[in-house]
């Protein structure tokens, strides 16, 4: 399948601070939106129905799963999240550009349907600096901890199959490196020819 916009996808650990740089960088960026996911587990605290995700029962998450109207899904710490072809199909065939902030399992599915999707892996600078991030954000339980640490040595074993690697140990620098990644993927000729086809044109490239 090939769409006229791009496919960015970030996979991090719990903690990494996929969230907090995905944020900043649709802040700097209008011409990226995020794709607002299905999930089967229950609002957290502020979360909003169609703001941070689309809170469904199990379900119609399965119903969802047999109409096939998922282009991913996976199940991440005992709960259903998917990606509804309606998320971004509209935009990326319009030629926007779209971020999905998901779980590896699933960024390894989009790769497989769109292998021009660009897989960008978080990692923390350090088990250590992971862990005390886990706590910082509020996740207090010992046990929640040890079993976050625990999935995270497993996820951060998946970065080799990403295209990109940033480090988040300066926020700031994390944020720039991101922004870099975004920055080149729209540089390619083959984007580039479709988006300012007037300078090819004009140059007899086309
Ligand atoms: P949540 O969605 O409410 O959990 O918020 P996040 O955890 O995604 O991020 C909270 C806020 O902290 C966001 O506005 C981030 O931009 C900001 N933030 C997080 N870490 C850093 C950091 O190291 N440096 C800077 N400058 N901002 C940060
Ligand atoms: P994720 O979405 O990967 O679970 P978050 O974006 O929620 O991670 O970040 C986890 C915690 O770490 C948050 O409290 C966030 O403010 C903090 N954080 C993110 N990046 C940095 C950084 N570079 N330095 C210090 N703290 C950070
Ligand atoms: P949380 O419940 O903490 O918001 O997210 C838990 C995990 O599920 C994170 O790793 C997040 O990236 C992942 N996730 C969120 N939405 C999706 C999705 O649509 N598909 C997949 N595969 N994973 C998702």
């Amino acid at each position: 399948m090939e769409y006229p916009g791009n496919l960015f996808v970030v996979a991090a650990p719990s903690g990494a601070g996929k969230s907090s740089l995905v944020k900043a960088l649709l802040e700097l960026d209008a011409k990226l939106s995020v794709s607002v996911s299905h999930t089967s587990r229950a609002p957290r605290g502020q979360e909003q129905h169609g703001r941070e995700y689309l809170f469904i029962a199990p379900d119609e998450f399965r119903s969802m799963v047999d109409r096939s109207e998922f282009f991913e899904w996976a199940e991440v710490h005992g709960n259903l999240y998917g990606t509804s072809r309606a998320a971004i199909e509209a935009r990326i065939s319009h030629g926007d550009d779209v971020v999905l902030e998901i779980d590896y399992q699933g960024a390894l599915q989009i790769k497989q349907l769109f292998p021009h999707a660009v897989l960008i892996f978080i990692l923390p600078p350090s088990w250590d600096e992971l862990k005390q991030r886990l706590i910082r954000r509020g996740d207090t339980e010992e046990a929640v901890i040890a079993q976050r640490m625990e999935n995270a040595r497993h996820e951060v074993a998946q970065a080799r199959h990403f295209d990109f690697v940033v480090i988040n140990a300066v926020f700031e620098t994390a944020l720039f490196d991101l922004k870099s990644v975004v920055q080149a993927q729209r540089l390619k000729y083959a984007t580039q020819r479709r988006n300012r086809s007037t300078v090819f044109r004009a140059l007899d490239l086309i």
